[in-house]
């Protein structure tokens, strides 16, 4: 495994690590997350990310009841998770989701409780909160920091503006800024991180943890034969995620990429996890997966990225239009 520095911070997160969004609760049981996570962490992965939205709270006790059995020292490990979406689905009242001080408080103490922690090494503002004044949200995380009920914070999906907001805020006074976000960045998915955030990673001191690194799967060329079973972009409640990743373009494209993964005699779904780690902005690429196969394979990006070229690249970004 190879580790990074988390941004300006002083941590260092696995370049690969693992979530449990889809999976756990929701096709994954007890017994697979179990075996999931010692493989991960037997891997050296020392990151694992969640959220309070993820199964509406059921992903966080899963991975807490995980984390629990397993008894690893934890200081050998960082956990997340992220509040805005509240946990409550559609039964969400005024003050159950958001970034208000209540909560960001309220959020982070239930966390704790479902993944039945002290503490969480990251905490994430899941989306940014355009009703509630950005100076409530740093002194609020920096609250949590000196409480010593988070560590870090960061924000997913926010805008370079939106951190360098969050930033200057913290300095003006002497609070703490974000050190992390957490966007969405595959072969499909590049603008935020190559372009949009390309000014503030040294001036902000900003490290990633980028999602979907394979779109929901699509980028492991299984979807080129129709919708597997059991697959998750077949699964009830996720038309949304269909109708975003599943089409003929992508699966064009992806065809294409078939070529490279073969000059490079690994398979797509590595070559993909590869070259999102290949960008050196990347802290760390969060790898989902229903089966322990799946992420062996996924596992395998480690070796691939040092092997792309310059030439490679080039390749790549003609097939996918870049
Ligand atoms: P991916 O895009 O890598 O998709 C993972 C899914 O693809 C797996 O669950 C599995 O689904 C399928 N898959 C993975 N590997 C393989 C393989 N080798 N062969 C075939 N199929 C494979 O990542 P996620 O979208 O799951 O995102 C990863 C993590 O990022 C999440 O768990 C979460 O922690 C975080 N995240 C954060 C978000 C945010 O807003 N901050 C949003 C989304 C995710 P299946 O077997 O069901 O087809």
């Amino acid at each position: 495994m190879e580790y990074r520095r988390l941004g300006k911070s002083g941590l260092q997160l696995s370049v690969l690590s693992f979530g449990s969004w889809v999976t756990f609760h929701g096709q994954v049981d007890d017994s697979l997350s179990d075996r999931l996570m010692g493989l991960a962490y037997d891997s050296g992965i020392n990151f694992f990310d969640n959220a309070e939205i993820y199964a509406l709270g059921e992903s966080e006790k899963m991975m807490g009841r995980v984390l629990k059995k397993k008894n690893w020292d934890r200081t050998s490990y960082t956990v997340s998770s992220k509040a805005y979406f509240g946990w409550r689905g559609t039964n969400n009242k005024p003050n159950q989701t958001g970034l208000s001080r209540k909560h960001l408080v309220e959020a982070c103490n239930e966390a704790l409780q479902r993944m039945q922690l002290d503490y969480l090494d990251l905490f994430y503002c899941h989306r940014p909160d355009r009703n509630v004044p950005i100076e409530e949200v740093v002194w609020t995380m920096t609250n949590l920091i000196q409480q010593g009920k988070i560590l870090y914070w960061g924000t997913s999906e926010w805008t370079a503006a939106e951190i360098m907001h969050a930033n200057m805020i913290a300095r003006q006074y002497n609070l703490i800024g974000p050190v992390v976000e957490q966007p969405e960045y595959n072969l499909f998915r590049r603008e935020k991180v190559e372009v949009e955030y390309a000014q503030i990673y040294k001036n902000e001191g900003l490290g990633t943890t980028i999602f979907s690194p394979l779109a929901s799967g699509i980028l492991t060329g299984k979807y080129n034969k129709g919708v597997p079973e059991g697959s998750r972009l077949s699964l009830e409640g996720y038309e949304w995620l269909r109708n975003r990743n599943l089409l003929d373009e992508n699966l064009a494209r992806v065809a294409i990429l078939q070529t490279v993964a073969d000059q490079l005699g690994t398979s797509l779904a590595t070559l993909a996890v590869a070259w999102c780690i290949a960008n050196p902005h990347v802290t760390s690429a969060i790898l989902g997966a229903t089966k322990e196969e799946q992420l062996k394979e996924n596992l395998k990006a480690l070796e691939v990225y040092p092997k792309f070229t310059k030439e490679v690249m080039h390749e790549i970004d003609t097939i996918m239009g870049t």
